[in-house]
């Protein structure tokens, strides 16, 4: 299969394949769109069983990133990079052969971390190039660890999906399911639970289990039964394809909402959630905390608090898409995806970044 026919394929502007036979390495750098601005997107490393099941990968996180980037109103296009390969055995070496690959590309493509590598790894793409970002944090700069800006993303989010489904302005005593309480969901959990929510967690992590139940009294569920829960609001935030034909039916929450992203099996399960009278909060309109806090680090000059403004602006964003699914009876992710599609529509489009 070439990437021009794979159904993930989308018009994407740029698909490269790189490799460095010293190192190693094996990437796909796709980009999506530069319409809106460089792509920007991050970087996973994971052992894909083929080179197809790779470049779907990339091609389908690159217009996911177009679709979030450009509804996060930031001044990005979409795109993705992966690298084959088990990130047990991952080298300096081999991140600073990819920096060199981005580099090439003359700032089209802006890197960060994803699942399977680090700010440490960008540190080493650093070394060959400047279109990276999710480095160390600098004295004096902002940036650092995206996951709490994910999380005080979703928290906002969530406020405004209970408010429109439930009619409550608050969360307290609001029971709230929270599958994986990683980076993201830790936080999440924090916020939460300060605001009086009563929580239910699973992850397949004692330590991480732990920690929230000591800190946050929050109750233990097993990860079997997460998803199902009587509660009022389900926050996914471990592991994609979580919403599917075979969890929509027992899914009791009125609300999803959480972190993790591509949550949704296939398109249709948006509409599947809909017709089960659950409001879906769309997973990359709720999430994108964690691409405004490192894109800000990336163009620089922006303070804590600026970004925590910019953050603030997705419950109204969600906001409208509810309102909208609602006048024209159409699940919240076609809505969604329609509105980041005019939105990159209505950029001049571009070549060079
Ligand atoms: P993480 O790896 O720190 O946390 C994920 C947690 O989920 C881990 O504790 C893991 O043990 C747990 N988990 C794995 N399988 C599970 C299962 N079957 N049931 C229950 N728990 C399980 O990741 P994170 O950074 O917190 O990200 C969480 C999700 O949010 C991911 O889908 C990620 O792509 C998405 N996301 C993260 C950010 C960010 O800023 N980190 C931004 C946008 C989207």
């Amino acid at each position: 299969m070439t990437p021009f026919d794979s159904r993930e394929f989308d018009a994407h502007e740029l698909v490269l394949f790189g490799s460095d036979e010293a190192t190693g390495l094996r990437a796909i750098i796709a980009v999506h769109s530069t319409a809106l601005g460089p792509a920007a997107g991050g970087c996973r490393m994971w052992n894909y069983a083929s080179t197809d099941e790779a470049v779907t990968d990339a091609l389908r996180l690159s217009r996911g990133m177009s679709y979030k980037n450009a509804m996060a109103g930031l001044p990005f296009g979409g795109g993705k990079s992966v690298i084959i390969g088990d990130s047990r055995r991952k080298t300096p070496a081999l991140f600073e052969a990819f920096g060199q690959q981005i580099e090439s590309l003359g700032g089209r493509y802006i890197t960060a971390e994803d699942v399977g590598t680090t700010t440490a790894d960008m540190e080493s793409v650093a070394k060959r190039t400047r279109f990276v970002t999710g480095l160390h944090r600098r004295a004096g700069e902002f940036g650092g660890d995206p996951s709490p800006k994910t999380a005080l993303g979703v928290y906002l989010g969530i406020k405004a999906a209970v408010r429109f489904r439930l009619g409550r302005l608050d969360l307290a005593g609001v029971r709230i399911a929270v599958q994986g309480v990683g980076g993201v969901g830790y936080h999440l959990c924090r916020l939460l639970a300060a605001e009086g929510a009563t929580l239910r967690v699973a992850d397949v992590r004692e330590a991480a289990l732990e920690r929230v139940r000591d800190e946050f009294k929050a109750t233990v569920v097993p990860v079997e039964t997460v998803l199902s829960e009587d509660v009022d609001v389900l926050a996914p935030c471990a592991l994609g394809a979580v919403l599917n034909e075979r969890s929509i039916g027992a899914i009791r929450a009125r609300v999803v909402a959480g972190a993790a992203n591509n949550q949704l099996a296939r398109d249709s399960d948006g509409a599947a959630l809909q017709s089960a009278g659950i409001l879906y909060a769309p997973d990359y309109v709720i999430n994108a905390g964690g691409i405004i806090s490192a894109t800000r680090e990336y163009l620089g000059g922006s303070t804590e608090a600026q970004v925590v403004t910019e953050i603030q602006g997705i419950p109204s964003r969600l906001t409208e898409i509810f309102e909208r699914a609602r006048r024209e009876g159409r699940p919240t992710n076609v809505i969604a995806d329609q509105l980041a599609r005019e939105r990159i529509q209505a950029a001049p489009r571009r070549l060079v970044a």
